[in-house]
Formats: C-alpha cells, structure tokens, sequence
C-alpha cells in the first residue's frame, strides 16, 4: 500500500511519520506531481493554511487530476486546512474540491493563541486532539458519518471514501486515526 501525503505545505512529515509506524509495510509518499499521485492508493491533505494550500494546487496542476482520483473512489483524508479544502460550503468563500457534504467556518475556534488540546471519541477509540487554528463543522449533510465530536459539534466526519478532521491527529503519538484511514484503504472499509 503507498499511502501520499500532499506535500506542499503543512504538517507533511509528522503524517509521512505516522503512517510510516501503522506499518513498516506500508510506503509512505510526499505527492507534489501528476506522477505521485498516479503512484499512490489514498491521499492525505495536510494541516496549513487552506488559501495557500488552494494557491498551490492550482500552480502545480494538482487540482484536476486529485478532484477526478476522489470522486472515482480514492480514499482521501483532510486534516483541518484539509478538510476545509474537501467541503461542500466553506462560510464566506468558494469551496475547492467540494466532496463532503458539510459547511465549516474557517477560524472558528479564534486566533493562534486559542488552540488548544482535547480528548474524546473517535469511532470507539478514546484519543486526544489537537485544534490549531481550526476550522468548525457547522453543519453536517445526510450521507455524512460524524466519528468524533467536541462541545457537541462534529469534529471528525466520513462521507464513503472521505474523511475529514478539524484536528491535527499527527500532532500526538498516537497513529490510530492513521490506522484508521489506513483501513479504509486497504478494506474499502
Ligand atoms: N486556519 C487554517 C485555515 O483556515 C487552518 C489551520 C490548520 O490547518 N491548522 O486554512
């Protein structure tokens, strides 16, 4: 299994790291061209900043190719700028791949100096949280799976082959979210 990590900007090693000790088995890529992405089975798009991220999917060609591999099935994880990117409505701009039915609010947690850390559920699975700078999931459309919440809103959510996270599970030492995404690409589960 070759699992990519969108490696423009962001939090690239700490999720190529990860996934490297779900599975010594399993390869772990940085996608930045047509041809990394032609390699991997499922792709992460890392925590940064969203509008810097769209920026330079665009430059590099990126948006097409990725928008065709999710919509034809490819598991595909968005981890907070990421799951921003993955959204339906995004409050106050144009959304980017538009393959989750949510709306999320940028910033919706304050400024730098408001992140914070949490613990709860995620699918059974008692972890902790990492919220910098997150976006919030306002709303959450029918076919959408919520997997973890915080204060009683949606902070972890799956549509079929997308996954999304207002937080940074790459932040923590704990790789079972990645094991998680991990499983959705090798059982289609
Ligand atoms: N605040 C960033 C944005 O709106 C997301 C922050 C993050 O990914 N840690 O794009």
């Amino acid at each position: 299994m070759n699992v990519g990590v969108l490696a423009l900007q962001g939090s690239v090693a700490e999720h190529l790291k990860m996934i490297k000790s779900v599975n010594k088995k399993i390869v772990a890529t940085p996608v930045r061209t047509i041809d990394e992405l032609a390699a991997v089975d499922g792709l992460i798009i890392p925590g940064g900043e969203s509008t810097t991220l769209r920026r330079l999917m665009d430059d590099f060609n990126l948006y097409t190719p990725i928008k065709e591999r999710i919509v034809a099935g490819m598991p595909v994880w968005g981890t907070c700028a990421g799951l921003i990117l993955l959204a339906d409505r995004v409050e106050g701009e144009t959304p980017y791949f538009s393959v989750l039915d949510v709306d999320v609010k940028r910033n919706a947690y304050g400024r730098q100096i408001d992140s914070f850390v949490a613990e709860g559920d995620f699918d059974g699975m008692y972890i902790g949280m990492v919220f910098i700078r997150a976006p919030q999931i306002t709303r959450v459309g029918d076919g959408v799976k919520t997997l973890a919440e915080h204060d009683g809103k949606p902070v972890a959510v799956r549509q079929n082959n997308v996954l999304a996270t207002a937080f940074h599970p790459e932040m923590t030492r704990d790789s079972r979210v990645h094991k998680y995404f991990c499983n959705m690409i090798e059982f289609k589960e």
